[in-house]
């Protein structure tokens, strides 16, 4: 990892070789790697020019909510931390061009604040505005996809790409439109007119999932995706879990959530193979007691 100590000098770049990475995910895993921080969009095309010029393979690393990172690996992260205009978010506007590196929760308290109409959709959801993207993340109120815009992505050979999201841009915790080595740098984000329920709607939404799910304890948020078979019908991975008594099953440090059964609990020094087995175990009960195959949501 030589070349990018001696290379990676531009400015608003930070190269930080086999840094602790226990911190850089929800669920706290423990993860040492190669991280370089990029501050500027410029930053961000010098850098994947260079990784691309010398055939080097990057991972891009939001908020770590929903990755289980590996105890060592030879792949550098790329993390953004672009400053923007925070003037956008003083008064309502109709539409926001953002960085991909802020987070969700400041979003919401913008829309909390003014009653944005659509944004809820991401409420109490842990992630960088690019990470949600890449995720089409959402709860049971919607999905992130439907206030989208436009994405800027800066490409493996750090040239810009303007995608015009439309109808077939997303799907269930999908995006159709980012390629291998793409990196998400702004998202232009829309709404549909202020509602003052809006502001209500956020708040009852925060406190259930605070009364229902473990936020507090260390997760990647949902193990699985809930599963659609026959005419439709949808099987929540959480309730089979539950139904099949591992609800609160411990293997070493990880916990199924006594709370959630899709959350799994990393209550001390957990790794990255603990997670794996815990979830080939479940997945093995899971499809012998009830026939239902689930497949992660949470990206290895
Ligand atoms: C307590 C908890 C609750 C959760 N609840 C929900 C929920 O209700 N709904 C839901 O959908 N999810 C939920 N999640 C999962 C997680 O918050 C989402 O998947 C979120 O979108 C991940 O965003 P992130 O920034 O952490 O991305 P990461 O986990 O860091 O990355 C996820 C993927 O996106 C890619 N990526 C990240 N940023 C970029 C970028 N700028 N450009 C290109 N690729 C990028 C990564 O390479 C990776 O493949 C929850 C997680 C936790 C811990």
């Amino acid at each position: 990892m030589s070349l990018l100590k001696d290379e990676l000098k531009f400015k608003d770049v930070v190269f930080e070789e086999k840094k602790d990475l226990k911190k850089f995910s929800t669920m706290r895993l423990n993860a040492t790697g190669d991280m370089i921080t990029v501050q500027t969009l410029t930053a961000l095309k010098q850098v994947l020019k260079l990784l691309n010029k010398n055939k080097m393979e990057y991972r891009v690393l939001g908020w770590g909510a929903n990755l289980l990172l590996p105890l060592t690996t030879a792949i550098p992260y790329i993390q953004l931390d672009f400053d923007f205009d925070k003037s956008q978010l003083e008064t309502p506007r109709e539409e926001y061009l953002l960085p991909a590196s802020v987070s969700l929760a400041t979003l919401t308290s913008h829309a909390n604040k003014f009653g944005l109409k659509g944004w809820e959709v991401f409420t109490g959801i842990p992630a960088s505005l690019g990470g949600a993207v890449f995720m089409n993340a959402g709860t049971n109120l919607g999905e992130i996809g439907s206030v989208v815009k436009e994405v800027l992505l800066i490409t493996k050979e750090g040239e810009e790409k303007l995608i015009k999201i439309d109808q077939h841009s997303f799907s269930y915790r999908r995006n159709h439109f980012v390629e291998a080595g793409d990196v998400i740098a702004e998202v232009r984000l829309i709404h549909f007119g202020i509602d003052e329920m809006i502001s209500k709607k956020i708040r009852d939404y925060l406190e259930m999932r605070t009364k229902t799910q473990p936020l507090k304890e260390w997760t990647c948020g949902c193990v699985f995706k809930n599963q659609t078979i026959e005419r439709g019908v949808t099987c929540r991975a959480g309730l089979f879990i539950d139904i099949i008594g591992l609800k609160g099953f411990s293997y070493k440090n990880l916990m199924i959530s006594p709370k959630h059964a899709n959350f799994m609990e990393n209550r001390g020094d957990s790794t990255y193979e603990d997670v794996i087995t815990m979830i080939d175990v479940l997945q093995r009960e899971l499809k012998l007691q009830t026939g239902v195959t689930f497949n992660t949501e949470v990206e290895f």
